[in-house]
This record gives C-alpha cells, sequence and structure tokens, in this order.
C-alpha cells in the first residue's frame, strides 16, 4: 500500500500486509518452481485484492464500519473469501464503507470519511467508497464490494473504475453482513472489464450455504470480454430517465457515448418502464424494512460491543444502552423506519405496497428485454459530491441511487464502467443492464465499450 496517498484518501479501515506479503511470496515460490503446482496456479493468484468490511474474514477484524462491531474477530470465512484464498490471491485488507453498507458517500462510516483520489473535497461515492477508492487509487487492483442499490456501481463511477453487481443469486451472501437480504450481492471492483469479469467468474457458483444461490454456471465471463462486437446488438436508452435529472454535464457526455454506439453500428431505441419512478421509493420501504428484521441480531449479547448502564440493568436496558451507543444516525434512521413500515397496521400500506410496485418494476424491466439486448445510461445522476453537500438531508442522498436501484429490485446484472470525465474533470460512469443470468453480456458490451 502507498502509504502516502492512504493517509490522504482512509481507504482502508484494517491493513494485511504481512499475510499479503506472505500469500504473495508463496505463489512467487511456486511459480518459479515450474512444477505442476506452478501449472495449477489460478490466472489471479499473487494478484492483490482489498476486501469491503462488511465481509467476514478469519483473522482479521470486520466492523461493517459500524462501532456495534469494534473489535469483533469473525470466527469464519465469507465463502468469497475462502475461494479468494484458495487462489492464492493476497488479501490487504479490509476497507471503508457507510455503515452496514447504507449510504452513498462513505461518510456514515464510524471511522471517517474516504476521499475520493481524484478530489480529495469530494466524497468516493458509496457505500463501498474504500474499495472503490482503493482501486481509483491504483492501491489494489482488485476489490470486492456488495451492492444492494448501487454501492459498487455509483463508487465505481465516482472513482473512474469498473464495478459490477451480478445476477442475483450468482455470488454466494454467506458470510456478507446482511443489510437487505433479497437485494444484497457481492460483486468486482477493478480497473477494466476484463479484471473485474475474471473476479466475477472467479466467486461465481453454488453455494450450499446461500438458501438464494443459483446453480447457473458461469465460466464465460472472462471468455465475453475478449469479442468486441456491438453490431446488430440491441441498445435500449429508458423513456422514464431522460434528460433534466442528470446535471454537471452527465447528459452531455451520455449523448457522446450513444453516437459511439451508433456509430459502432448498435441499434439504439427508446424503451419504457412506466413503473420505473417509484422504484425508489418502493426501495427506501423495503431496504429500511429488512435492515429493521437484520440489524435486530447486534443486540450486545452476541457479538461486539456490549454497554451495560451503569449499577448494571435489565436484558432489556443492556440492549437498548448499546444500541443507542453502537448504531450511528442512518443505521437508526432505518431501523425505526423499517420498523414503523412493518408494524401492525402498516404493514399492508407500506411495506406491502412496496413490494407490489417492486413486482411491476420486475415485470417492466421482463417486458422491456422482449425488445433490447441491454439498456444502457448514466450511472448517477451527478459527478461525486463534495464532502459534506449530502450529510444534512438524507433525502438528497438517497436520489444518488435512481439508476442502480433498479437492478437490485430486479435481481439483474448491472455494470458501470468507466466514460469519460465531466464537470469539475471528474469521472463518470455509464451503466450497462441486463436481463436475469445475462452476466456475459453485459461484460461483452462493456468490454465492447471500454
Ligand atoms: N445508497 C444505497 C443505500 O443507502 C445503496 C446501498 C448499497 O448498495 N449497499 O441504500
Amino acid at each position: 500500500i502507498d502509504g502516502t496517498a492512504e493517509e490522504g484518501i482512509h481507504a482502508f479501515l484494517h491493513l494485511n500486509e504481512a499475510e499479503a506479503m506472505a500469500v504473495a511470496e508463496q505463489v512467487d515460490a511456486i511459480r518459479a518452481s515450474g512444477g505442476p503446482e506452478a501449472d495449477e496456479l489460478h490466472p489471479l493468484a499473487g494478484v492483490p485484492i482489498a476486501i469491503k468490511d462488511n465481509i467476514v474474514t478469519i483473522g482479521q477484524p470486520t466492523t461493517a464500519a459500524s462501532k456495534i462491531l469494534e473489535g469483533w474477530m469473525p470466527p469464519y470465512d465469507a465463502t468469497v473469501i475462502r475461494t479468494i484464498r484458495a487462489a492464492k490471491l493476497p488479501i490487504l485488507g479490509k476497507t471503508n464503507l457507510d455503515e452496514f453498507a447504507m449510504g452513498s458517500t462513505t461518510e456514515y462510516s464510524a471511522y471517517g470519511v474516504t476521499r475520493n483520489p481524484w478530489d480529495l473535497h469530494r466524497a468516493p461515492g458509496g457505500s463501498g467508497g474504500g474499495s472503490a477508492a482503493a482501486v481509483g487509487a491504483f492501491m489494489a487492483p482488485l476489490a470486492l464490494g456488495s451492492d444492494t442499490g448501487g454501492s459498487i456501481r455509483e463508487p465505481a463511477a465516482f472513482t473512474g473504475t469498473v464495478g459490477a453487481k451480478p445476477t442475483y443469486g450468482s455470488v454466494s451472501r454467506y458470510g456478507l453482513i446482511a443489510m437487505a437480504s433479497s437485494l444484497d450481492q457481492i460483486g468486482p471492483v477493478a480497473r477494466t472489464t476484463a479484471d473485474a469479469a475474471a473476479l466475477h467468474e472467479l466467486i461465481a457458483g453454488h453455494d450450499p450455504k446461500d438458501s438464494t444461490s443459483l446453480h447457473t454456471q458461469w465460466d464465460t465471463l472472462l471468455e465475453a470480454t475478449k469479442r468486441h462486437d456491438l453490431s446488430g446488438l440491441r441498445i435500449g436508452v429508458l423513456q422514464e430517465l431522460q434528460g433534466p435529472g442528470f446535471t454537471d454535464g452527465i447528459w452531455e457526455k451520455f449523448q457522446e457515448t450513444l453516437d459511439m454506439l451508433r456509430k459502432a453500428g448498435a441499434d439504439v431505441t427508446t424503451v419504457e418502464c412506466p413503473h420505473m419512478p417509484y422504484a425508489l421509493h418502493a426501495y427506501y420501504l423495503i431496504v429500511p424494512s429488512e435492515v429493521s428484521s437484520n440489524l435486530a441480531r447486534f443486540d450486545g449479547v452476541r457479538y461486539g460491543k456490549r454497554v451495560v448502564p451503569e449499577g448494571g440493568g435489565t436484558v432489556a436496558e443492556v440492549m437498548a444502552a448499546t444500541r443507542a451507543a453502537g448504531f450511528g444516525d442512518e443505521a437508526k434512521r432505518r431501523i425505526i423506519l423499517g420498523t414503523f413500515a412493518l408494524s401492525a397496521g402498516y404493514v399492508d400500506a407500506y411495506y406491502g405496497t412496496a413490494q407490489r410496485i417492486r413486482t411491476l418494476v420486475i415485470k417492466d424491466l421482463h417486458d422491456a428485454f422482449e425488445h433490447v439486448d441491454v439498456m444502457v445510461s448514466p450511472t448517477t445522476p451527478t459527478v461525486a459530491v463534495r464532502l459534506g453537500d449530502q450529510l444534512e438531508n438524507p433525502l438528497t442522498m438517497y436520489l444518488n441511487d435512481v439508476v442502480t436501484i433498479p437492478a437490485n429490485l430486479a435481481g439483474i446484472p448491472a455494470i458501470s464502467i468507466p466514460a469519460g470525465t465531466a464537470e469539475h474533470g471528474m469521472p463518470v460512469g455509464l451503466h450497462i443492464q441486463g436481463p436475469a443470468k445475462s452476466d456475459a453480456r453485459i461484460y461483452r458490451v462493456a468490454a465492447a465499450i471500454e
């Protein structure tokens, strides 16, 4: 790790340099031996990787950037970590995030902000700002993130990196600290589409420990990045996502990309998904509901921090004191919202309605993919925001996710790739999404555009 860069950026919550070095030296020794073991090395063996700190790792603290997990050492590895260790990728350390992956700027971390390597006064996006900043600043060639509503793709767009959210069920969630289980998916952050595809291919596959894991074979992802042909590809642009919502020169940049796609022989048309304007609202009811349930386990008894009121207290008092001290503002806000949305008398009006909208959004996307192979748009409405700008008003922060959320609601794959720079010289992302299980297709299209 470049210590000077990291001092200014603060991408990492924990560095694991000694162990990473040992793995790298082991790989070097195997390669030098030239024996059969060398032939069996995974192509990514020896390539360092940074891990978002909501993915559990033996031997390294895992905090999800929350005080409530301060000092917690997981007794097991996430399935993706086992895979990465088996393939001998040195794990550089654990990266910063918004607490429990809730946020769009990494400012909701309990352990300080991460800064955008392109402009230290700006956010790297969130929640996976640490992973994106580490890759964007050349501190790590690869990183893992988690994406519930855009937390891999929005930071990728803000830092000029590639970030993909796999089809739901493609990558095991076992050992990912749950935020909203019906949306969470681990995915790759990298400097190029081919690197992202190689990492995705490594971590994808069935895992009996995740009940939503698919049995699909995903061994074509890297191969897909080698074919660079866009002719005849049917590309859809969403009617509902046109124009004025995008600022900072992002829409103009996107038009340039569309022109380029047309020149390359793609067939660009407008598609309609009439329920899309409600997706964000549905998301911000479904997510807090699942969050309020998932975060109930942090009770001061089972994991991490325990706060005992002075002079002792009942179990309920210990739980309340622990949660009051351990959770930050955004976590508390979502727990309260979610508990309300799920409470008797309101559950049908809020959670039920949101689920019905989710079904309509899924149907809209399904219908639209009858006419197009992929859909493209800018990844974010703005370039990376200045630190502090959105802290006062979470509602403006929630709007950052308008493009990325539908893919999580529908479980479909999506990727953000760098698409030049816009105002303030900041990078912008191009968002590409396809139907469920079309992961190889979005890598192919992304690689051709890149
Ligand atoms: N910004 C979104 C949220 O706060 C996305 C979170 C995520 O993908 N983990 O919910």
